[in-house]
């Protein structure tokens, strides 16, 4: 029997893998005009660290999480999400000494057992960036800048900034209780998942979809009841911000996030194409998370997205630019000349051109045809003529013109003859 690929991971190959570099490379221009250096974690860690960071609680430490003993006997999990491998690296190096804050931005394969189907998968790409060191309204301001504008370089206009504040430790604390009273008040009226919820986290009870719910739910007291003055003022600084960098947003005041280490803000980008699954990004502060972890306590926020969402997202808006591989320049050559021919793609190569040679020992009429059908732009013909001329004959497949080039200049012609037709 033929061997699959795992339920729920995917072999990205072709068009997609081109689609996913033109991504990452706008990403890492992007972070880096910023000021956001990559940070590289492994791809498992010891499962304490999500019992610990993410939470007992959730849904991925619970349900999710591929684990493992090691043959030395330790648990060991594949990563479910980024924030807490690179707080612990932080920690674990000593970065609470470099300057602050600091912009660390990465781009990572995430593992969770969930159950399949369009852009959900069992190992996932996620893009994320953790700002450490400043609390307060500049860094989220800056970190929702980014975002912006890097969706606006995408070209995707047609999402929303969904935004809502948890509170600091102490609002947040306070705002659980009063849930978890109101919901236990309301259980009979509840799913089960929710009653189970109610007890472990009543905050994820306000993502729940099911419509028996709704209508408890929607009289449930609100994160914002809670909020003491300073976390009023300081979101409200972030409206404020976010108002002079004319990012748009909306106020989602039943906004929560799944992973128990958020506090403060809380945001997400969202979009209709996607159906059910609205969320493209989840992210916010989480000022407890370092100190929980072992560190002095430190402020931080960041986020997290998946990047196949985002690519089906682009896809659908038709905003993907074309990423078939084609050659500037294909060399057709002959028994004799094929060597020769890989010499002079390789000089070529080097001056800038992507060019494709037989490396089969092909027919002359099979190599013209397999250029044509890759879709190259120019064909130079290498017989033993061309290897001691001076000049060489270059064809432009586009229309069938030849010229007679000087192979000194062979990169010079295509760059100019490309420019002239506008590429
Ligand atoms: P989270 O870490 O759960 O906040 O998720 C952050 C983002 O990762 C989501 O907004 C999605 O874009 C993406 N994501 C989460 N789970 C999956 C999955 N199973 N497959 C693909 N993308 C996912």
């Amino acid at each position: 029997m033929q061997i699959k690929a795992p339920k729920g991971c995917r072999d990205i190959y072709g068009v997609e893998a081109g689609q996913l570099q033109y991504l990452e490379r706008v990403y890492y221009d992007l972070a880096k005009k910023f000021g956001f250096q990559e940070i590289r974690v492994p791809t498992f860690e010891q499962t304490e660290l999500f019992q610990r960071g993410v939470g007992e609680t959730t849904d991925i430490v619970n349900k999710e999480m591929y684990t493992f003993e090691d043959k030395g006997g330790r648990s060991m999990t594949l990563r479910p999400e980024g924030t807490a491998p690179v707080v612990r690296a932080y920690l674990e190096h000593g970065m609470a000494n470099l300057p602050s804050p600091l912009k660390l931005f990465y781009s990572m394969n995430v593992f969770r057992y969930e159950r399949p189907q369009k852009g959900r998968y069992r190992e996932f790409q996620q893009f994320g960036m953790e700002l450490i060191g400043a609390s307060g309204a500049l860094a989220e301001a800056e970190i929702l800048s980014f975002l912006d504008s890097f969706f606006k370089k995408l070209g995707l206009v047609d999402y929303q900034l969904a935004l809502n504040s948890l509170g600091c430790n102490a609002c947040r604390s306070a705002y659980n209780e009063k849930l978890k009273d109101y919901l236990v008040e309301h259980s009979s009226e509840l799913c089960p998942d929710c009653v189970g919820r109610s007890q472990r986290n009543p905050l994820r009870c306000l993502d729940c979809k099911n419509p028996n719910c709704a209508p408890v739910l929607n009289s449930a007291p609100l994160p914002a009841d809670l909020l003491c003055s300073d976390c009023q003022a300081e979101f409200t600084k972030l409206l404020a911000a976010l108002d002079q960098l004319g990012i748009n947003y909306y106020l989602a005041p039943r906004l929560v996030r799944g992973l128990d280490y958020y506090t403060g803000t809380v945001f997400e980008f969202q979009s209709d194409k996607l159906g059910a699954q609205t969320a493209i990004l989840g992210g916010g502060r989480y000022d407890k998370l370092i100190a929980e972890l072992g560190g002095e306590p430190t402020p931080a926020v960041g986020y997290a997205f998946g990047v196949e969402r985002l690519r089906l997202e682009l896809e659908a808006g038709g905003l993907l630019p074309e990423f078939q591989p084609r050659a500037d320049l294909s060399i057709v050559s002959f028994a004799d000349t094929g060597v020769e021919a890989l010499v002079l793609a390789n000089n070529l190569r080097a001056a800038g051109l992507v060019v494709d040679c037989d490396l089969m020992g092909r027919s002359f009429k099979a190599q013209m045809k397999q250029a044509n059908r890759q879709g190259a732009r120019y064909l130079l013909v290498l017989g033993t003529d061309e290897l001691q001329a001076e000049e060489v004959e270059i064809k432009r497949l586009s229309d069938g013109s030849t010229a007679m080039v000087l192979k000194s200049e062979i990169t010079k012609y295509i760059k100019q003859s490309e420019e002239a037709n506008g590429r």
